[in-house]
């Protein structure tokens, strides 16, 4: 019988930006030629590090993640895959996925990612009114968010992803349903949409007492997420996940190994992994993370290896951000045997009418999409 090759996924972090946005918490540096030569020196230090952790994987995506990731240039990308390629890892139908800012985009550099391998593409617009550009602090605007994207299309990327968000100070509910129109008109296969949240350490949060008066009300936030899974779905993007929508099951596949524990490798300056059971993440240095790779030291400055039961939990929790749920026979076989304990904590989550139970599947009711937060908490929570 051929032996089974462990399904696996590889994450870039490109931490660079051409100005920080005022909500952003990210670790992000300066578009700055020296950083990125640094980054790619790190990298490939990096790739042959983990070299001996891939000998019997087979590849399912690549995600090039940021900061700004299209920023890196053409030639750096393309060598980043060639190293990938060298190893005979790089099969045809991986998806790869390049993170893009609209202000970055035009049609020559994307053509320039199409050729070196890009298949997928996200788009970081996040709104396509001009006065919530604005607040954000975001350079593009409304028109380059939308012609961005048909310059992707253009290019030969079909594969598009677009990223938006609601709750944004000052926001209104017309606001929302506008950028919602305007963005199914466009040719993508894939929309996320989030709520803003005030994060330490960034510009809002300075001025956080002032911006949250300006939130939208708990109903007009309500009201800004109902509208948007019904007005999606009623436009052909179905809702797979919590926050994520596709046309024609263009769902992503990178994401889809985050919710149901498919391990991953992340290189780069704060990039996380998770590898056999563990969490682990490098240091949000540039400058330290070359200094370990130089040095032949691991960049690792966070580990975390989850006990048997905690993983369980969370395993089962993230899984359940999924819209078709979780067979609780095949979550076993794969994962382990969960305790009579979770297992009563999800028939009083079935009580509670958070979760409902087909056979053996958990899926979400419509109560529980909407507080998938107590959902996700009484799971974690839940103990011997
Ligand atoms: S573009 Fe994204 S990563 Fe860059 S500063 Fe803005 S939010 Fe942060």
């Amino acid at each position: 019988m051929p032996i089974q090759k462990k399904q696996i996924s590889l994450y870039f972090h490109i931490p660079f930006c051409s100005q920080k946005c005022d909500y952003c918490h990210f670790y992000v540096l300066p578009d700055k030629d020296l950083f990125k030569q640094q980054l790619m020196e790190g990298l490939e230090l990096e790739w042959k590090k983990i070299l001996p952790l891939l000998s019997d994987a087979h590849l399912v995506s690549i995600y090039f993640g940021g900061g700004t990731p299209s920023l890196l240039g053409v030639e750096s990308l393309a060598k980043i895959l060639s190293w990938i390629e060298k190893e005979g890892l790089l099969n045809p139908e991986a998806e790869i996925t390049l993170e893009a800012n609209p202000e970055n985009v035009n049609l020559p550099l994307m053509k320039g990612y199409a050729r070196a391998g890009i298949n997928r593409l996200s788009l970081g617009i996040q709104t396509f009114d001009p006065e919530l550009l604005k607040i954000l602090r975001r350079t593009h605007t409304t028109e380059k968010a939308l012609r961005a994207v048909e310059e992707v299309s253009e290019a030969g990327i079909k594969n598009i992803s677009v990223d938006l968000m609601y709750d944004i100070p000052y926001q209104t509910f017309d606001q929302w349903a506008q950028t919602l129109q305007q963005a199914v008109q466009l040719p993508i296969t894939h929309l996320s949409f989030y709520n803003l949240t005030i994060e330490p350490h960034t510009s809002f949060y300075k001025r956080r007492a002032q911006l949250r008066k300006a939130l939208p009300d708990p109903e007009t936030s309500l009201a800004m997420l109902t509208h948007g899974i019904e007005y999606l779905s009623s436009h052909g993007l179905q809702r797979y996940e919590i926050s994520a929508f596709a046309r024609q099951s263009c769902y992503s596949r990178h994401n889809l190994g985050y919710w149901t524990a498919r391990p991953f490798l992340g290189l780069g300056p704060s990039a996380f992994s998770y590898w056999e059971k563990e969490r682990f993440r490098n240091i949000a240095h540039l400058g330290k993370y070359l200094e370990y790779l130089r040095k032949n030291e691991s960049p690792i400055d966070f580990r975390e290896k989850l006990k048997y039961q905690e993983h369980l939990q969370e395993l089962l929790a993230v899984e359940l951000r999924l819209m078709k749920g979780v067979n609780l026979a095949e979550f076993q076989s794969r994962h382990g045997n969960i305790t009579h304990v979770m297992l009563e904590t999800l028939q009083d989550l079935v009580e509670s009418e958070l979760l409902q139970k087909h056979g053996d599947i958990f899926t979400l009711t419509e109560k529980g999409k909407n507080f998938y937060d107590t959902v996700a908490s009484e799971l974690v929570g839940s103990e011997d």
